[in-house]
């Protein structure tokens, strides 16, 4: 059995919804689970529409249409107008408009996952079709049926225990593909979760994990993983192989081609992951494995923007001491906010956070309560794996540093 996954970029069109149909066909001789995403940036727009329901009470019409017309456009590209799909989008969208009249005033991230899980929803439902119009019998499976979590909302823990005994109900025939979406399961009161934003990554490994799958492609619209964003390194190159375990801290430090909790449950059962390109299929891609062979061969830098520092001191001068610690965690728990690099000195706590406009206010201000919070943002983090001291001269030429840390293999920097 394989899992394959295609993200949104992949199927932000009818041409990717054709490619994606075309590579199911070349490798529909064993058992195929197909894991697909929100088309394009359909998950974004339903934040935004999330978002404004949740403060205003009223629907954002226009986000609403766009988000409607993007897939009634695409669909129309892919199907006759009388095909059944165009009265399935009207159900979905009474049903959505449903939600954001009803739901609004229900906790925050319960909403949200009710809300953008129709992103997967409804790009699954066009896969379905699609495929089953192209001759290929397919089985869409709504994910939450196996994937069972906690009321964790937008960031579901997975259950393996129950996820496990409810995929084993399910029946899978050998030359049946299933669909299913990517980013979403179900929770123990029984709605829908979400596994943190990109986390359709996760899930192929989720379902690759549970249901003993031989390996999992990612296809993306690059040639593998690469050492850095070719869109902010130009001298970006592939790599050809590494192991879970430096994919992990890549992913860890920020490398967005894979969802960082993507790989611990295929390390654990040593299921390869191949991250391959979508548009070029001679292309090898990139594997994942066991061997850690080649993980020193070549430097990789990821390159974090929008960051903050936020210093906090306690306010009599006292020390930072495990007591205070233990405390900042806790509310940097509360709020959700993930550290990404922290320093302390004896009278000062530095971290490093993404610039969550919804989020840093509110923690600043629970900080504020017990210490002096200063901070500085419009930061950027880059941190580079594998360097040599002439990389990182280049790198941070010019740069103002504020902080820099470094070991053996890593050295980080916050500049502006
Ligand atoms: N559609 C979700 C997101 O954009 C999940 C994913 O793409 O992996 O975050
Ligand atoms: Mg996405």
């Amino acid at each position: 059995m394989r899992v394959f996954k295609f993200g949104g970029a992949s199927i932000k069109d009818a041409k990717g919804v054709k490619n994606l149909e075309r590579i199911v066909k070349l490798h529909n001789d064993q058992s195929l689970i197909v894991v697909v995403s929100a088309m394009g940036k359909s998950t974004n727009l339903l934040e935004t529409i999330c978002d404004y329901s949740a403060r205003n009470k009223v629907i954002n019409e226009e986000a609403l249409n766009l988000f409607m017309n993007f897939h009634i456009s695409l669909a129309k590209e892919l199907f006759d107008s009388d095909h059944s799909i165009f009265i399935e989008f009207n159900e979905y969208e009474k049903q959505l408009r449903k939600l954001l009249y009803e739901d609004s005033s229900k906790p925050f991230d319960f909403f949200y996952d009710q809300t953008v899980s129709y992103g997967e929803v409804l790009s699954t439902r066009i896969i379905h079709h699609y495929l089953q119009k192209q001759g290929l019998a397919n089985h869409w499976l709504k994910a939450g049926d196996i994937i069972k979590t906690n009321s964790n909302y937008r960031e579901g823990r997975v259950d393996w225990g129950k996820s496990k005994k409810a995929a084993s109900k399910i029946q899978f025939s050998k030359n049946k593909v299933i669909v299913t979406q990517g980013f979403l399961g179900e929770s123990d009161e029984g709605f829908v979760t979400t596994l943190g934003r990109e986390g359709s990554d996760y899930t192929a490994a989720i379902l690759a994990f549970i249901l003993d799958a031989d390996e999992v492609v990612i296809w993306k619209d690059v040639p593998g993983m690469l050492n850095a964003d070719p869109r902010i390194f130009e001298d970006a190159i592939k790599l050809k192989e590494i192991s879970f375990k430096e994919a992990i801290e890549l992913s860890y430090y920020g490398a967005t081609v894979i969802h960082p909790k993507t790989l611990q449950p295929l390390k654990e059962k040593n299921l390869p992951l191949f991250v391959k390109s979508f548009e070029d299929l001679a292309e090898e891609g990139s594997k994942i494995s066991s061997n850690d062979a080649f993980d020193h061969e070549i430097a990789s830098y990821i390159l974090k923007e929008n960051q903050v520092l936020i210093s906090i001191t306690p306010p009599d001068l006292t020390f930072v001491v495990e007591e205070n610690l233990s405390h900042i965690f806790s509310v940097f728990a509360e709020n959700k906010v993930k550290i990404h690099l922290m320093q302390n000195s004896a009278l000062n706590f530095s971290v490093c956070v993404d610039n969550d406009a919804r989020k840093i206010p509110i923690l600043l201000e629970a900080l504020g309560k017990s210490y002096k919070v200063r901070f500085n943002d419009k930061l950027s983090l880059l941190t580079v794996r594998h360097f040599t001291e002439e990389l990182l001269d280049r790198l941070i030429e010019g740069k103002e540093v504020l902080v820099e840390q470094k070991t053996r293999n890593t050295a980080r920097f916050v500049y502006r």
